[in-house]
């Protein structure tokens, strides 16, 4: 079978990688020419665990390749999916102008049937508009070429993105023919043979199932950062809170803990987006409005924190911060919470020395020498007067306390992710700082 993955991105990549894991022949399409020469001379432009490995193995037994032509793509294609970018437009929607282009493309080159599949996350409403734009340009060129549309919305998280796609919890399929089902049931068949779920659905219910999802994780992520700055009003231990509810199976343990907000390429342009749909459907979603309203005020907990125990003088201050991505194991500083303080803490007048252990061009590309760049996790604190912890890496959970204290030149501890122990950090001597517990009480 032979298959076309047009943007070849963190959600492209993966799934053409992944397709022809198991076999199948793929072509992944991509307007931006370096990164396909790039990956044509084995170079991966993400970071992704797992992911270079697969790739270099699939190019060498020749059933992974990389292209800038749509056209060449096409040649004996049967299945076609769409997984460019989907930004916010400015008034919070996604913009379609990606997606639309792929779909005028393919009805420009396609030559037989064609399965058309949007992986891109994109609001309801969306696939009659990939329709149109094919068959405007089918009835341009005055073909006439059988087609059908479908939504797949991909569900991987960063990180852990080919392991989520390999053994996905499910795997939602919108359609409206049964030729367009055979043809998905086929090509999924080797990811689902362990019993992981497919289920097949309208189309409209696909694309909100997707922005249901996002929204729902990152409504229990401000509910928990809610709680946990009403714990530090009221003198409770948002942990203790936490593993009391979270061991509730009806409320789950799994994304409830309080940290710097929710950040990253889908999460926030999600919410927006589906706050945006509600809206022009004339029903207010109340309760996303309010979880969107909690993260831009979490992402400011730290910095307020920092000012507050500065004396609200952050002048000639040097903050050394661990960790710049929006999570663990991804290179993806869309939509950090480390952009935000960073921004706030040169405004006020501070330094920042910052070390991650594989963000750092990603930042650069976007900041440049806004801050400044450590070799190391204690290079960042070397001399800092303060350490603020931003991004919960594995190689941070364990440090070396002692050359800690030995580096900052004051004994300041900022933990944006509750990750070092409240007692510890007390008995190490230090002025520790988290989110959810006041520690000056303990
Ligand atoms: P990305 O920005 O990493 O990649 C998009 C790619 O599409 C880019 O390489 C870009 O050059 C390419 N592109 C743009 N226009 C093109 C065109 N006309 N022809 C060919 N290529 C084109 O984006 P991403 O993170 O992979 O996200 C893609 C979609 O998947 C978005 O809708 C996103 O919301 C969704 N999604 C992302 C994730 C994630 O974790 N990143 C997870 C699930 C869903």
């Amino acid at each position: 079978m032979k298959i076309a993955i047009v943007g070849t991105g963190y959600v492209g990549l993966v799934t053409g990688t992944c397709f022809s894991e198991v076999g199948i022949d793929v072509t992944c399409v991509d307007i931006d020419k370096k990164k396909i020469d790039d990956l044509n001379n084995g170079i991966i432009p993400i970071y992704e665990p797992g992911l270079d490995d697969m790739v270099t193995r699939n190019m060498e037994k020749e059933r992974l390749h990389f292209t800038t032509s749509i056209q060449k793509a096409l040649e004996e294609c049967e299945v076609i999916f769409i997984a460019v970018g989907t930004p916010p437009d400015e008034d919070g929607s996604a913009d379609l102008q990606y997606v639309i282009s792929v779909a005028r493309n393919i009805g420009k080159y396609m030559k037989d049937y064609l399965l058309v599949v949007t992986k891109s996350t994109v609001p309801v409403g969306t696939a009659p508009k990939v329709r149109a734009a094919i068959e405007e340009e089918l009835a341009a060129r005055g073909a006439k070429i059988e087609f059908d549309v479908a939504s797949n919305p991909e569900f991987l998280k960063e990180g852990a993105a080919v392991d989520d796609f390999l053994k996905p919890d499910r795997i939602v399929i919108g359609l409206e023919s049964k030729r367009a089902e055979e043809l998905m049931q086929r090509l999924y068949k080797p990811f689902t043979l362990n019993g992981h779920p497919v289920i097949f659905m309208d189309i409209t219910s696909a694309e909100l199932t997707k922005y249901a999802a996002n929204s729902m994780l990152a409504t229990k992520i401000s509910f928990m950062n809610d709680i946990a700055n009403l714990c530090e009003i009221v003198g409770a231990n948002v942990n203790m809170v936490r593993k009391g509810i979270g061991s509730d199976t009806r409320i789950g343990s799994k994304f409830i803990y309080p940290g710097v907000g929710y950040g990253g390429s889908c999460f926030p342009k999600d919410v927006k987006a589906l706050i945006k749909t509600a809206r022009d459907y004339e029903y207010p979603l109340r309760v996303l409005q309010a979880v969107e309203e909690v993260n831009d005020h979490q992402k400011m907990v730290m910095f307020h924190k920092i000012k507050k125990h500065f004396g609200n003088d952050l002048k000639g201050r040097t903050i050394g911060m661990w960790g710049l991505s929006f999570k663990p194991n991804t290179d993806d500083m869309r939509e950090a919470p480390a952009l935000v303080l960073i921004h706030e803490l040169v405004a006020a007048g501070a330094t920042v020395k910052a070390y991650d252990p594989v963000a750092i061009p990603e930042t650069q590309r976007i900041i440049g020498d806004k801050i400044t760049y450590a070799k190391d996790m204690y290079d960042a604190i070397d001399g800092a007067d303060c350490l603020l912890m931003v991004t919960e890496w594995p190689e941070f959970r364990f440090p070396d306390f002692t050359e800690v204290k030995k580096l900052l030149k004051n004994h300041v501890i900022f933990d944006g992710r509750n990750i070092y122990d409240v007692k510890e950090m007390k008995e190490q001597g230090f002025t520790y700082y988290c989110i959810g517990i006041n520690t000056s009480r303990i």
